[in-house]
């Protein structure tokens, strides 16, 4: 692991940066790479915000959010990368992957560590967001905050907290929260761009997907599921399931919520969130996936039916009963 100081360093020498984070990108993915990115452009470095897929309809509102490619010039040219919000190549995908050859590679991240490319790697999976990652960075490079660079942490730390209520947000992370806000992050302006924003066809496709529910009360396990025909129904697409998997899991007594969404190839992804003991980043790491202890997802190869067999299968032992 290396030190705030090695990486403030090694961006001191560089001149074209790549910041790249994961796909199927979320408020603190964005936010962060915003963020760092803005910080670095102001320092005269020259950014490229790289991310593989389309930056969701919510995040929109972030400064810089069309500044994001989605694809690279193949003969672009980098000094230096930057992956932020994940600690794998693999994990950004497109161009990225081909791009950061023969660069020096920098992470910043809060993951669980799964294989990380980086030369200089600051991976904190004690980190509330790699939003708290950027702040700090900021802060012992002395930038100093603004409305802008405010505006993207504190929407990095709203989501990956679920607004300020969950087990990561400590006291310090409200310190943190109030010092954006003084900087001129507008919380109302933010959470109505987050979540009061939707397109009413979300609500269709929610509909759709709510009437899969299933419970197992035995084992404490709540799922819903979203299938391409029901897409396909709503003229929808996965940018417009973000937070579904709080339906499952604000049920009584659910202590791990599922949410499966179908790829458009057939294979089945899919989102957990645990609400107590049961560690989902490590069975998501057992299906080749990864994330957080309270929050993690993985893409299951191979036939559906028998993935979601072997999932139970590992969520009824990690949670110690057996199923209904
Ligand atoms: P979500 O369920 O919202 O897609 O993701 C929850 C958390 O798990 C996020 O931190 C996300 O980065 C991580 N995650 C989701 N899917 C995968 C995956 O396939 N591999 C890895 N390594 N992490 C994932
Ligand atoms: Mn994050």
């Amino acid at each position: 692991m290396s030190t705030f100081t090695q990486v403030i360093a090694a961006l001191k020498q560089a001149k074209r940066i790549l910041i790249g984070s994961h796909y199927n990108p979320d408020g603190d993915a964005l936010g962060s790479a915003a963020a760092l990115g803005i910080a670095l452009e102001r320092q005269g470095k020259k950014v490229t915000f790289f991310n593989r897929d389309p930056v969701p309809f919510n995040l929109t509102f972030l400064p810089h959010a069309d500044r994001f490619v989605r694809t690279l010039p193949k003969d672009a040219s980098f000094d230096t990368v930057v992956i932020v919000d994940c600690n794998a190549a693999k994990r950004v995908g497109g161009d990225f992957e081909k791009a950061i050859k023969g660069t020096r590679v920098i992470c910043i991240d809060h993951h669980q560590l799964e294989k990380t490319e980086g030369d200089l790697t600051i991976l904190e999976p004690d980190a509330a967001a790699t939003g708290v990652l950027i702040m700090r960075f900021l802060e012992e490079a002395k930038i100093p905050l603004d409305r802008i660079l405010a505006t993207c942490l504190f929407c990095a730390i709203t989501v990956d907290t679920g607004s300020f209520r969950y087990s990561n947000a400590t006291p310090d992370v409200f310190l943190l929260g109030a010092k954006l806000v003084k900087a001129g992050a507008d919380p109302y302006e933010i959470s109505k761009a987050l979540e009061e924003n939707y397109p009413a066809k979300r609500y269709r496709l929610l509909a759709k997907s709510l009437a899969t529910l299933q419970v197992d009360e035995q084992l404490g396990i709540a799922s819903i599921d979203v299938t391409q025909q029901m897409f396909k129904e709503t003229g929808t697409g996965p940018d417009l399931t973000e937070e579904f998997s709080s339906f499952p899991r604000s049920i009584r007594g659910v202590e791990v919520a599922l949410f499966f969404r179908e790829l458009p190839d057939g294979r089945l992804k899919v989102s957990m969130r645990s609400k107590g003991h049961v560690d989902v980043a490590k069975i998501a790491a057992g299906f080749g996936g990864g994330g957080h202890v309270h929050a993690a997802g993985c893409t299951f190869e191979g036939d559906a039916a028998i993935a979601r067999k072997k999932l139970y299968a590992a969520l009824a032992a990690a949670i110690g009963k057996k199923g209904t």
